[in-house]
């Protein structure tokens, strides 16, 4: 056997990022909707799954789609870009304005995937950390090295996951002033905050917006992700996008489900109203810190959060994100929105494992709970 060539040096200290396959009964790990895609899609998707032509490529710049979501947002197609969800989309911008000796601004805690393109691509990194009480964006310091230029990329992730919350508008818009370089204001979870900054575009040519099929659309199994930009932003990104990268069928039911778009506001509407049920009920458990949220997830902190993700899932079988590790967020883990029962169980399982450690810490520490502690 022979022996393997390292890898690029710069992906030594490079952790994947955390696409965790665990098995569990209840997912609300991953900021998905709880709800597959409403019967009538999936019938008429049955019905022409014959007709897609899996022989042939897609259509590469999934034009269709790109019509439809021009026209939904009063731009031109060359205006939009569609990409293999947000993801892929992100990396490409990370490819035509990063690259070695240009640089990325970015504001953690926040998406992790920016600072893994950004190092992937070669791009310098230059982190302005947000307030540690409130995960609130440090303005004056964002301005201020956005300012003394040399940087290419500022990425605001509005609403910001994983914490829930947003940057006023105000400070975007000082922000595209105070810079020359692309601000990308990833809205992902645009659907549940109702914010855009969609109005501004017109007057800041900086300015790049990312939206995503995959949370409120349901869509996350399929990977379909787009950009609003001006057309010559558009157009360098064509450069180094992979050109087949939004297959026949992915197309085929984005272009149905934003067809079919207003039959997903009542499933919505219905996710904001649970998550409010689900801050209130976290909130009202003794020990456990809430932070306000604007998106489909709720970030939270409480003591000890590694083991209570772990009693979350192997006495529970409930599957949440565990961020305790994260510089910034330690002790906190993200619950996403579920369905009503989903969100039940979990409330109803914090409040069982919280009881249970009080008991143990009253009553003096049992051995299991001593060794939870241990670990
Ligand atoms: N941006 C943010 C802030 C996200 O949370 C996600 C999903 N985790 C994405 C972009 C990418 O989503 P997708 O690739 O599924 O479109």
């Amino acid at each position: 056997m022979g022996v393997i060539r390292p890898a690029r040096p710069a992906l030594e200290d490079l952790v994947p990022y955390e696409a965790k396959d665990i098995d569990a009964e209840v997912y609300l790990h991953a900021n998905e909707n709880p709800a597959d895609l409403p019967g009538e899609v999936l019938d008429r998707l049955a019905s022409r799954i014959r007709e897609i032509g899996f022989n042939r490529y897609p259509d590469p710049l999934s034009n269709g789609l790109r019509e439809r979501l021009a026209e939904a947002n009063g731009l031109e197609r060359d205006n939009v870009l569609v990409g293999n969800g947000g993801d892929e989309l992100i990396f490409d911008l990370m490819l035509a304005w990063g690259g070695p000796g240009r640089a990325m601004l970015d504001m953690p805690p926040t998406f992790s995937m920016y600072a893994i393109d950004a190092s992937v691509s070669g791009t310098g990194y230059v982190p302005v950390p947000r307030m540690a009480a409130d995960f609130a964006v440090d303005e004056e310091a964002v301005l201020e090295r956005a300012s003394q230029g040399g940087v290419d990329i500022v990425v605001v992730s509005n609403p910001n996951n994983p914490t829930g919350n947003l940057v006023p508008e105000t400070f975007i818009i000082d922000l595209l002033n105070a810079t020359d370089a692309l601000v990308l204001v990833d809205e992902a979870y645009f659907e549940f905050s109702r914010h855009t900054m969609r109005p501004h575009m017109d007057r800041h040519e900086n300015l790049v917006i990312l939206r995503t099929f995959s949370k409120a659309f349901s869509m996350a199994g399929l990977r379909v992700g787009y950009l609003l930009a001006q057309p010559l932003v558009i157009r360098e990104l064509m450069k180094v996008r992979q050109p087949y990268s939004v297959d026949r069928v992915a197309q085929a039911v984005a272009k149905m489900v934003f067809q079919e778009r207003a039959a997903f506001e009542a499933g919505i509407r219905d996710i904001i109203r649970r998550r409010d049920v689900l801050l209130h009920g976290l909130s009202s458990l003794p020990d456990v810190r809430v932070f306000p949220t604007e998106a489909n997830f709720v970030m939270f902190r409480v003591e000890h959060a590694s083991a209570v993700w772990r009693d979350l899932l192997h006495e529970h079988s409930v599957l949440v994100r565990d961020f305790s590790r994260t510089p910034g967020l330690e002790d906190c883990l993200r619950v996403t929105v579920g369905a009503e029962a989903e969100n039940a169980r979990f409330l109803a399982a914090m409040d069982e494992i919280l009881a249970s450690r009080r008991a143990a810490n009253h009553f003096g520490a049992s051995a299991k709970a001593r060794r939870h502690e241990d670990e």
